[in-house]
Formats: C-alpha cells, structure tokens, sequence
C-alpha cells in the first residue's frame, strides 16, 4: 500500500490482536507501573542506547535520589552525574538535568503535547512522542527503530524505512487508537515491546507473532511455507 493509508478494518485487527497479546505477555517494567511524567521522562532517557535490563536497576537508583523534577533541578550537576555514573553516554544526564531546569524556569510541569515536549533540552520527536503517550495516554505516536521496523514489515515490506522517515510516522499516526487513554498506551508499549521480543532487528519470528494473520511479510512467509 505505498503511499496509502491503512485500511480501517485492518488496522483495527492489527490493533486488536498487538494489544491482547500485550496486556498477557508484555514485560513488566517499572516504568510501565507509572504515568508520572518525569518519571517516564527518566526511564526514556535511559534507554536511549542501553538495554532494558541496565537500565532497571539505574532507574530505580535515580528516582529513588532524585524523586521530582524540581529535586532534579536543584542538583548538583556533579551529583547528577555520580548517579548516571556506569550507564555511559554522560550527555543524556547532562541533558535529563537541563531539561529539568528549564521546566522548573517556565512553571507548568512538564506538558503533556508533543509539540511543547519537543522544545525541551534532549527532547526529539520519538521521545516526544514517547512521553505523551507513556504519561498522558495521549494518542500520539512514537517510533523508535523497533517500531520503525515492526510497521515496515507488516505493512510495507520494501520501505526503507528507518525511525525518522515521514513515511514510517504516517503509518504509525494511521495505526494507532484514535482516542487518548489506556488503548493509546498499551498500543505504543505493545509496537515497541513486539519489535524489541518477537520481531527483532536480527530475526522476525513470525510463528510466534500475535500479529502475524494480518502482516504483510508474516503472511507472504506462511504462503510460501518459511518459518
Ligand atoms: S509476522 Fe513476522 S514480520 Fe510480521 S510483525 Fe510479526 S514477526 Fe514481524
């Protein structure tokens, strides 16, 4: 469907399926048991570059340290960097830490639009996207290269797609819930949680995809009897 929307009923078998399959088998995470925004912010900034299971344990450590943004804005930078200290790429603890000043600096919290939230020190578009869906159940998407990949293959297989091609956000602007709420989440969590489990960079196991009856590559694969 180059160029094409999703068809509606399509997506919302997509949809149906991802979501079920997700709210049993999905991973439970801390930052999954919160929609406290900075909180999520936090857990987003982790795992930029690093593994979910590093990041569990730095995670926990933060906001145990540092619990509100307005804790975080008042830290030491030095601080704040002590307890990034063994997670790498030191800049996002820098960033995580400018942006916590600047939201303190404007008042408000931190917003729930995406288009606020991308303003932000250390903030780009997945990320925005990211935390308005993970706080505010907002119906937003949030494509990061698992999801990037998961839309390309179910839905359009010979796009070179990577996480910030238009293309690839139009898609999942056309997927996911129209309407903010719990649906909203659990679809964002479910894309990004079947791409980083089932439908990996290195291999798509599509005998094991919840989503696999209406996935274009899945499909094409049982047709021609491949795993
Ligand atoms: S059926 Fe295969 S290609 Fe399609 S989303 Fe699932 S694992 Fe990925």
């Amino acid at each position: 469907m180059p160029g094409k929307s999703i068809p509606a009923e399509l997506a919302s078998d997509f949809r149906r399926r991802l979501i079920r399959w997700f709210r049993r088998h999905g991973r439970d995470l801390p930052w999954r048991r919160t929609r406290d925004p900075y909180h999520v912010l936090v857990s987003e900034f982790m795992l930029q570059q690093t593994q979910v299971s590093r990041v569990e344990d730095y995670y926990a450590r933060f906001v145990a340290r540092w619990p509100t943004v307005d804790a975080l804005a008042g830290a030491d930078p030095a601080m704040v960097r002590e307890s990034w200290d063994g997670l790498g790429y030191y800049r996002r603890a820098a960033n995580l830490h400018r942006l916590a000043r600047a939201v303190v600096a404007r008042g408000g919290g931190i917003p729930s639009d995406p288009g606020e939230l991308v303003r932000l020190p250390g903030i780009g578009r997945y990320t925005a996207g990211a935390v308005a869906s993970f706080a505010f159940e907002r119906a937003t998407p949030a494509v990061d290269t698992n999801v990037a990949r998961v839309l390309r293959r179910a839905f359009q297989p010979r796009l070179q797609a990577s996480a910030g091609s238009r293309r690839v956000w139009e898609l999942a602007a056309a997927i996911i819930p129209r309407r903010r709420g719990a649906a909203a989440w659990a679809f964002n969590q479910a894309i990004m949680e079947l791409g980083a489990t089932i439908c990996t960079a290195r291999v798509a196991h599509c005998p094991a995809c919840p989503v696999r009856a209406v996935c274009t590559t899945g499909r094409r694969r049982a047709g021609s009897g491949r795993a």
